[in-house]
C-alpha cells in the first residue's frame, strides 16, 4: 500500500486525514525495521506501512503515553478503544458547548 492511500484511510483513533499530521503506529513494536520508513525504496516502506495502522500525530503521542502510563500491557485494540471513547465524549461536550452559544 503506498503511503497516500494508507495515510487516506484516517486516523485509526479519530478518522481524521490531517495532511502532513500523519503517522504510522507499529501494531508489534518487536517488528519495526528501523530506517524503513525513511527508505527511498517504495517496497521497503509499503512493507512497513503493513505493520502498522494510521494515527494522526496528536493520537499517536496519546498511544505512546497511554503505553507509557500504565496501558503497557493492555492490547493496542483495548488501548485505540478507550482512546475513541475519550475522543467521542470531547466531540459530543464540544457540541453541546457549541449548541450552548448558539442558543
Ligand atoms: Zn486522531
Amino acid at each position: 500500500m503506498a503511503r497516500s492511500e494508507f495515510y487516506g484511510r484516517g486516523c485509526g483513533v479519530c478518522g481524521g486525514v490531517i495532511t502532513g499530521a500523519m503517522s504510522a503506529h507499529h501494531i508489534d513494536a518487536d517488528q519495526k525495521d528501523p530506517g524503513a520508513m525513511r527508505s527511498l525504496k517504495e517496497e521497503r516502506v509499503r512493507d512497513e506501512l503493513e505493520k502498522c495502522i494510521p494515527l494522526c500525530h496528536n493520537h499517536h503521542f496519546q498511544v505512546h503515553a497511554a503505553l507509557s502510563n500504565g496501558c503497557a500491557t493492555w492490547p493496542l485494540e483495548d488501548i485505540i478503544a478507550k482512546l475513541k471513547r475519550e475522543h467521542r465524549a470531547w466531540v459530543l461536550e464540544q457540541a453541546a458547548e457549541l449548541t450552548k452559544e448558539t442558543l
